[in-house]
């Protein structure tokens, strides 16, 4: 159901286009976006923000309210967290340099879990996913890759047998830290908000701990309402939000048409007593 069942305007603020591995392009995705009846989107790509100068032109033609953003990876003690920076000027230089060495270095993890598919005979992988790939490459592509050759049947099937932590072709990677995230965001202008929360499987010592931090450094909200969540992941997130005084985001994480349980513009309204992100915005 769409947020906008429940709330006079629809917010999606968490998507992703052809800039990182999303497969619309930003023009595309902003008109499926106002197709779906979104009134403010939030393009979010992985590490760039490529996309925003077509996304925010298309959006002024079709009347949607565009949100320049960005999903920064973040390594927090050894783990993976994806940051979210909502409202980023994409002018700011010292975030787009951190955003470059970024990208510097999925491109030396890309080769790397390239020479893990050598090594397991198929040689032909890493050029095959990075034709796919436009300045970022992602793990994505490699599974995007493998479904086209008929590896493995979905996506998903790709990062259970070859690319999550743990699978044959996994490389971790150190990136940015949580410090440096959230100063680039800040000195763009934005706000920081915890992408998908509860995908991260930490305990609850450990996930305060992170919010802790994560609000020490000025944080400002976390997604409560997003296709990785169900509805009692939705209400936990809602209750930490209340508890630790922080905001309240929504997002579908779009990448594709084809990925039926994300859907641009479909996300469950926010549970009742959080404050929303976008309280304050004009
Ligand atoms: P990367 O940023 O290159 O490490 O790739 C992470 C991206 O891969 C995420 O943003 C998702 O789009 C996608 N992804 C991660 N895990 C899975 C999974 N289990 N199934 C499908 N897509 C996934
Ligand atoms: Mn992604
Ligand atoms: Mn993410
Ligand atoms: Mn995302």
């Amino acid at each position: 159901m769409g947020n906008k069942v429940l709330s006079s305007i629809c917010y999606d603020l968490h998507s992703h286009s052809t800039a990182s591995d999303g497969i619309l392009s930003p023009a595309e995705l902003v008109r499926l976006a106002a197709e779906n009846g979104v009134d403010v989107l939030a393009l979010t790509d992985h590490d760039s923000t490529d996309g925003h100068v077509e996304a925010a032109g298309v959006a002024a033609e079709v009347g949607l309210q565009f949100v320049p953003g960005i999903e920064i990876s973040v390594s927090w003690r050894k783990r993976l967290i994806h940051i979210v920076g909502l409202n980023v000027d994409g002018g700011y230089t010292v975030m787009q340099d951190g955003l470059v060495g970024l990208r510097a270095k999925r491109q030396q993890r890309a080769e790397q879990i390239g020479a893990k598919f050598d090594k397991i005979g198929m040689p032909d992988v890493y050029d095959g996913a990075c034709a796919l790939a436009n300045g970022v490459v992602s793990r994505s592509h490699f599974a995007m890759y493998l479904v086209a050759q008929g590896v493995v049947k979905d996506v998903q099937q790709a990062f259970k047998k070859y690319l999550q932590k743990g699978k044959r072709c996994y490389v971790g990677c150190e990136w940015a830290s949580l410090e440096e995230a959230l100063s680039w965001i800040h000195g763009a202008g934005g706000q920081a908000v915890v992408a998908h929360p509860a995908r991260y499987k930490l305990s609850r010592t450990l996930f305060r701990e992170f919010l802790l931090d994560f609000k020490a450094l000025g944080g400002a909200g976390i997604e409560v309402s997003c296709s990785s969540h169900n509805l009692e992941e939705a209400r936990q997130m809602a209750k930490y939000a209340e508890e630790l005084e922080l905001l309240a985001s929504v997002g579908s994480d779009f990448h594709s048409p084809h990925n039926t349980w994300a859907k641009l513009g479909y996300v469950h309204a926010l549970p009742e007593g959080c404050q929303p992100i976008w309280h304050d915005w004009k």
